[in-house]
């Protein structure tokens, strides 16, 4: 027979967040007269020490076995009040909350008589509940004990070595011929100017040697299925057409070559060969020839590589190469590209004319490694420009674009200003901008720094659109608000600090892992400030720009912080299922098979039983959102802690109305 409940309630004053207007004594009052309650208290801080070891000594004490919590948003303290139970020998899922903080005091602040009310009603809902629940219990699978981190920018390869580092085996891929990201774009890092792949290679080096790394470079993740601790992945890994384990990385098939494309590494600034390295420091250091522009592919002849390849790496015949792994957690590092100002905001010229750049482009210009060795030549004429314009939040900040701040777009500008004014000291750079954030350790006596320069000027305001002359001359208006001068400027190269958005492949990727993505299509983390690395899934965990553009000292700190998460998870050795997963009564089941299609976690499998079908649950697939249990027209699917039978008693307590 049922053991008869025995229910404590306990009603919190929230400091005075709830106790300035509700009631709480009434309220504990008016609990004590429930059926099946046998201890009804409150407490200041029912969180604290003290009021959770109030819980325990009655549990052990009265013996009760249903216990009602009148708090906050379960979301809050649900786990801490379950682990009380847990540690008086209680069952966790005997435990029901009643919301009569943000359900109540903090909605009904100016009628605190209705709100005790209200808060009566809440407290006796949630004893009608609890009086109707069973314990349940987790199921507890080993967890594999490897990671996968996709995307190979300073975020990924960062969190590679930190799990690398901590004995476990992780797979790195990146879908470009080299890891780097768009650091290894860069020239130097503000805001200390140090060069950025002096800081770099030696991590790209030491992730491509550490021996608990699979570098899996020139590949994509194909479909993920499983769930946190045990994830199935099919990768493709596209073919180089080189032989890498043969292949010395001599450069002699580069050199050999005949033909030249625009290099994407460059941004289109410069030419690369058709078989090429993405860039001097790749890692691998292994080229990649490309089919579509390769005349061997196209006609049939050529061949110069093949030729002249001393380590007969060159292999024409290399097929696309499906890999699939297993991995207990996953790390999403997928990063960032630029916002397309090139169709969204022709007024501001890129793409239409050749002197207007953006930021990353000047980095290659810069750069000793980029198209012209370090020399900061105009585009269109090759010439140093001696009057450069800087523009700021360019799509950033603009509601008709990208309504976020791109937080590195003000510094980068203003390092942009030292590229220019160091290279070309004659030259004269004007920056234009919203209002300057430099909020990072160091950035504010950067800024300073370049803001005290005779040759560079700041105007606080955006030009509205760029023209250009019949001469080809660039020219454009801005409103100086600090002067309230109308002012035009005529620069001979602009340069535009683009806002950014996530990588397009992320889009792909979250609606496979069905991780949620912000209304901007970054990752949604699971709680913006308590939990930033989880996301909505188990087991997957997010570093750098995927989640939200960041500079490299912020990218670089979460993905230390995703990379402890993963080992956590991995440490544990096992992973427990959502406890308020959906359970089948497969006798009541018609097999109709409505469930299959509506979960969205593809938890549910239709499988054979006496001659019929019947449903079955993935209890660790499934995250407990109940749309089965609402969809099933026979009553055999029920979601475990929201059964009809402990709902019904709830409402109806909230329906008969006072
Ligand atoms: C002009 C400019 C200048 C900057 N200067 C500075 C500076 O001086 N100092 C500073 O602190 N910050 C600077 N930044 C910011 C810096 O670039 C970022 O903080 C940093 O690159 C973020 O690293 P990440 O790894 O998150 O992303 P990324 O660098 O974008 O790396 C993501 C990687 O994931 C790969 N990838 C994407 N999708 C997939 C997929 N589906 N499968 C496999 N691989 C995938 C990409 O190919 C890429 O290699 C600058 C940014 C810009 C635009
Ligand atoms: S075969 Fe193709 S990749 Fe090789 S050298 Fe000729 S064009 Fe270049
Ligand atoms: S010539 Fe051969 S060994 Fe040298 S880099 Fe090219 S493929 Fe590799």
């Amino acid at each position: 027979m049922a053991e008869e409940p025995k229910v404590g309630v306990y009603v919190c004053h929230c400091g005075v967040n709830i106790a300035s207007v509700v009631n709480v004594k009434a309220v504990v009052e008016h609990a004590s007269t429930l059926p099946n309650v046998v201890v009804a208290k409150d407490y200041p801080f029912m969180c604290s020490d003290p009021g959770q070891n109030m819980i325990i000594e009655d549990i052990k004490t009265k013996g009760l076995n249903r216990v009602v919590v009148a708090s906050c948003s379960p979301r809050m303290h649900e786990p801490t009040f379950r682990k009380a139970l847990e540690r008086a020998g209680l069952n966790p899922y005997l435990l029901e909350m009643a919301n009569i903080r943000e359900h109540c005091s903090w909605v009904h602040e100016k009628q605190p008589q209705e709100a005790t009310e209200k808060a009566k009603d809440l407290v006796e809902a949630a004893v009608a509940k609890a009086r109707m629940l069973k314990p349940i219990e987790t199921v507890r699978m080993p967890a594999v004990k490897r990671a996968l981190v996709i995307g190979g920018g300073v975020a990924g390869i960062r969190a590679a070595l930190d799990i690398a580092n901590s004995g476990f085996e992780v797979y790195l891929v990146e879908k470009r011929p080299s890891i780097g990201g768009n650091m290894a774009r860069l020239d130097k890092t503000f805001p200390t100017l140090d060069c950025s792949q002096c800081i770099l290679t030696p991590m790209m080096v030491e992730a491509a040697q550490h021996p608990n790394i699979k570098l899996l470079t020139y590949s994509e993740v194909q479909s993920i299925d499983g769930s946190v601790g045990n994830f199935t992945v099919k990768i493709l890994k596209k073919p180089r057409y080189v032989n890498e384990d043969l292949c010395t990385g001599c450069g002699i098939c580069e050199q050999k070559c005949p033909y030249t494309v625009p290099s994407e590494f460059n941004l289109g600034l410069g030419k690369r060969k058709v078989i090429y390295f993405e860039f001097p420091q790749a890692v691998p250091l292994k080229p990649v020839l490309d089919r579509d522009n390769c005349v061997y592919f196209k006609k049939g002849t050529c061949r110069a590589c093949e030729k002249f390849c001393p380590a007969k790496a060159i292999d024409y015949t290399q097929q696309p190469k499906e890999i699939t792994i297993n991995v207990g957690a996953i790390i999403l590092a997928t990063g960032y590209g630029l916002y397309d100002v090139k169709t969204k905001m022709p007024e501001y010229r890129y793409g239409l004319s050749k002197n207007v750049i953006t930021g990353l482009e000047l980095e290659r210009l810069t750069s000793a490694t980029g198209p012209t060795k370090g020399a900061i030549l105009r585009p269109g004429d090759k010439k140093e420009p001696k009057n450069v314009a800087i523009i700021l939040c360019v799509g950033s900040r603009d509601e008709k674009h990208l309504d976020y701040c791109c937080r590195f777009g003000c510094v980068a500008g203003i390092k942009h200003a030292y590229y220019i004014v160091s290279h070309i000291p004659d030259a004269k750079v004007t920056i234009c901008y919203t209002d300057i954030r430099a909020f990072g350790k160091g950035y504010e006596d950067f800024y300073a720094r370049i803001r005290a320069l005779d040759n560079v000027q700041f105007i606080r305001g955006r030009p509205m659109e760029i023209f250009e002359d019949s001469n080809g001359s660039l020219y454009f208006d801005v409103f100086d608000q600090n002067t309230n001068r109308l002012i035009r400027l005529n620069p001979d190269l602009v340069v535009l600090e683009t806002g950014v958005v996530p990588d397009p492949s992320f889009e792909q990727i979250a609606t496979v892992l069905k991780c949620s993505r912000g209304p901007d299509g970054f990752a949604l983390e699971l709680h913006p400030k308590l939990r930033p690395t989880e996301t909505s899934v188990d087991g997957v965990f997010i570093a750098g720009v995927v989640q939200g553009p960041k500079d490299i000292p912020d990218t670089v700190a979460q993905a230390g912080a995703a990379a402890a998460s993963a080992i956590a998870l991995l440490a544990r050795g096992e992973v427990e299922s959502v406890p308020n997963v959906a359970s089948v009564n497969q006798d009541l089941c018609s097999g109709c098979g409505v469930c299959e299609p509506i979960c969205p976690y593809t938890a549910i499998v239709l499988e054979a039983r006496n001659g019929g079908r019947v449903a079955k649950v993935e209890a660790t697939k499934c995250k407990g959102c109940g749309a089965c249990a609402a969809a099933c027209p026979s009553g055999a699917m029920t979601q475990l802690g929201f059964e009809d039978k402990q709902l019904i008693p709830q409402i109806e307590v909230l329906a008969r109305g006072r």
